[in-house]
């Protein structure tokens, strides 16, 4: 959420970042109705005045025994207490066109962010290690699975429906693995981890800045009331909401979960494989710092870094894209994407996704800290994917397969594994 005064003087660029982001938002209508509600907030302080003084003379009238004198006054009040009356009635319905209109405004991109409308418009900051090269026709992740009985989609379907799996033997292995790996980087780096709750309030998806613009993706629970998250940074961030942190060193969050997503929209899309599925295991950071812009930049830089760390641990080529204004969420302020080298699909496929959201999510969810002279002040927020599984078990796979349809394990995942170096067709 932003700051309406910042978005009185901001219009046209924030009805801009609206259009870049495909939002169905007008900023003259919110600000019509902010005026309005200020109007009548106004006219509503007038009017409690004058009631307050009208009151006070009726008493005064009434002491002095002036019956008459006092029952005009009251008379006169009439007009006043029906228009207020009214006026609650009619702030209350501005208030909530006002609340409703100020949830679908969009965070401007940064200046920097490419112009663009969607993924073929990110901009690409630099490719990161060699592509494989093969003298033999490699195999993809689908039939790597079969092949090491180590994924299991058709059972996965007759169970749960589309875009559901199992995961067996070596490949639950390999999924708890880097999961792992992802989050000893993140303790050494200094997060805090966390187990957190995954059913949760609509009121925190809100809060969190994934309702009511992304609610369409999520399963609810318990008619509305409760639901599934598609992502830990929403525990993590409600977490701090409605508190003060102590911001003088970055608060730095990681935690471990189940994402649930709906993917609706994406029929057709994907359908193959591991690559978009239902439900799956991301390592999740999450940073709040203090509102400082080239802190929470370079803290930015920083949560890329691990993700790109994590990459070259499990040896496999990827490279960084700058996401332009129209792929990016109503939330985000800058945005990075990973993506890894995906053999089968012969292209870089989305692995990670890096985000500064500034005091969006902050503001909507009443996170603050303290600035320097002690006033209260709405943090910065920020989240990078440290690992999602299965989706990251495609370009492992695929880029380590050999001839014999053994795996090589990248040397960081093998103390998970039971120093294997290896994975061998039914072994
Ligand atoms: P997000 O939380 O949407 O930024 O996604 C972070 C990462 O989670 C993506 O880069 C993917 O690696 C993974 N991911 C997101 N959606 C799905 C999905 N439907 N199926 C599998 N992996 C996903």
């Amino acid at each position: 959420m932003l700051d309406i005064r910042w978005i009185r003087e901001n219009a046209a660029l924030v009805q801009e970042a609206a259009v870049r982001k495909k939002l169905n938002v007008s900023v003259a209508e919110l600000l019509e109705w902010d005026e309005r509600r200020r109007k009548l907030l106004q006219e509503g302080e007038d009017l409690r005045r004058q009631r307050n003084e009208g009151s006070r003379k009726v008493a005064e009238a009434a002491k002095a025994e002036d019956n008459r004198l006092a029952e005009q006054l009251k008379m006169s009040l009439k007009p006043v207490n029906g228009r207020l009356d009214r006026l609650t009635e009619e702030l209350g319905e501005a208030e909530d066109q006002f609340n409703r209109l100020m949830l679908l405004v969009p965070n401007v991109p940064s200046p920097d962010t490419p112009p663009g409308n969607d993924d073929s418009d990110n901009v690409e900051l630099r490719r990161v290690g060699k592509l494989p090269v093969w003298d033999f026709d490699p195999i993809d992740h689908v039939e790597l699975g079969i092949m090491h009985q180590m994924i299991d989609i058709p059972r996965g379907v007759k169970v749960a429906g589309s875009r559901s799996y199992y995961l067996k033997g070596p490949g639950l292995l390999l999924h708890r693995a880097v999961q792992q790996l992802a989050l000893d980087l993140l303790l050494e780096a200094g997060f805090t981890p966390l187990e957190v709750p995954l059913l949760v309030r609509g009121e925190q998806m809100t809060n969190t800045g994934f309702f009511p613009t992304g609610k369409e993706q999520a399963y609810s629970v318990d008619d509305e009331e409760i639901w599934l998250a598609g992502t830990s940074e929403v525990p993590l961030i409600a977490y701090y909401g409605d508190e003060i942190v102590d911001a003088t060193v970055p608060v730095k969050l990681a935690a471990v979960s189940t994402c649930f997503r709906n993917e609706v929209g994406s029929a057709g899309r994907d359908v193959r494989g591991l690559y978009r599925v239902h439900q799956f295991s991301k390592v999740e950071m999450v940073i709040i710092c203090a509102p400082d812009p080239a802190l929470s930049d370079s803290l930015h830089q920083e949560i890329t870094g691990y993700a790109e760390k994590l990459l070259s641990l499990l040896e496999l080529p990827y490279r960084v894209m700058a996401v332009c204004a129209g792929d990016m969420s109503q939330k985000t302020y800058k945005q990075y994407d990973i993506e890894t080298w995906m053999p089968s699909r012969e292209a870089y496929g989305e692995t990670h996704s890096s985000s500064n959201l500034h005091s969006f999510q902050a503001r909507r969810s009443n996170i603050r800290c303290r600035d320097a002279e002690g006033r209260l002040v709405f943090c910065h927020t920020l989240n990078n994917t440290a690992v999602a599984s299965p989706r990251i078990l495609i370009p492992l796979l695929e880029n380590h397969q050999r001839e014999d349809g053994s795996i090589h394990i990248p040397e960081a995942l093998r103390k998970y594994l039971g120093g294997r170096e290896v994975l061998v067709p039914g072994s």
